[in-house]
């Protein structure tokens, strides 16, 4: 049986359609703000599902826009989703979401760039936090290097399930000697797990965006090679920004032939060839 959440006047979750939601509350997609719904509840229940059991854990969601992944989080027995959305037009809808299922669901109102997701997670209460969301593309890339830098580790959530375009999720997951590896999979490689768990057609979306999209979920590696993440994300970034030069020139301003050396890393090699211990070692040598 299909659930559907776009169309009939009934919903497997007693709230209204998406659809109706959408028009009824005027949330016509903005692309400014990264904006494409996802409107059928088996879609958000399998992004759901991949981030593993809920029961007794916080979900933090970014851009939960008028509902369709926070309503499968709960719908799915997530115990509590905290959702930081930046669309004042989506706060109504959500509203009545929040009042379906009186006590799990928190909506801030607010900029997750500017949003201390640290913090946040410290007022679960001590509950396990996991970070769900089908994020804005537009600043999908920037949070998921602010939550794999973050100062403590282990961090504050468990795991993160999170939608991106099918082009980054195979950044995130590269391995060393592929086109796509580049200083997200050296980030994501050092501190995590990270898979594509399925891919997302554009028609799946309201509106369809160009390409497809890709679920991908990480898990926090338990002792991740120390160094220090702000350091390692500037290395790789100036590593792979001439990735067709040798490293000895594509890292000259940080110290060149010298640093490589002092690393133990040939300085003729390319950084697409190092894998992530490797550049944590270059960068500890800084
Ligand atoms: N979760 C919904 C879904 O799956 O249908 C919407 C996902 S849509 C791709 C991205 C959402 O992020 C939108 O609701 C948008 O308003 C919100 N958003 C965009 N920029 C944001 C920001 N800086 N802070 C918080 N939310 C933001």
């Amino acid at each position: 049986m299909r659930l559907d959440l776009s169309g009939g006047r009934t919903t497997i979750d007693g709230l209204p359609p998406l659809r109706d939601v959408i028009e009824r509350h005027g949330l016509q997609a903005k692309k400014s703000l990264g904006q494409n719904f996802l409107l059928d509840l088996n879609l958000t229940s399998k992004i759901a599902r991949a981030a593993g059991d809920l029961s007794e854990t916080t979900v933090i969601e970014v851009g939960p826009g008028p509902g369709g992944l926070t309503r499968a989080l709960l719908f799915n027995g997530a115990k509590r989703v905290i959702a930081v959305e930046r669309d004042e037009r989506c706060l109504e809808a959500l509203a009545q979401v929040s009042g379906h299922y009186p006590g799990r669901l928190e909506v801030i109102p607010g900029d997750a760039l500017k949003t201390d997701f640290a913090a946040l997670a410290g007022t679960t209460g001590g509950s396990p936090v996991k970070i769900a969301a089908n994020l804005p593309y537009n600043i999908g890339t920037e949070l998921l290097i602010r939550w794999l830098t973050t100062a403590d580790w282990p961090p504050f959530y468990q795991s993160m399930t999170l939608m991106f375009q099918r082009e980054v999720a195979e950044r995130i997951t590269a391995s060393p000697g592929s086109d796509a590896y580049g200083r997200l999979g050296v980030l994501a490689g050092w501190r995590t797990e990270a898979k594509i768990v399925f891919d997302v057609p554009p028609q799946a979306f309201t509106p369809p965006p160009k390409v497809t999209s890709s679920v991908v979920h990480l898990v926090p590696r338990a002792s991740p090679l120390p160094t220090d993440g702000k350091r390692l994300g500037r290395i790789t970034e100036a590593a792979f920004g001439q990735r067709r030069k040798m490293l000895r020139q594509s890292v000259k301003s940080l110290g060149g032939e010298a640093l490589l050396t002092r690393a133990g890393i040939d300085p003729t090699r390319r950084a697409e060839t190092l894998s992530v211990e490797e550049f944590v070692r270059l960068t500890n040598a800084v």
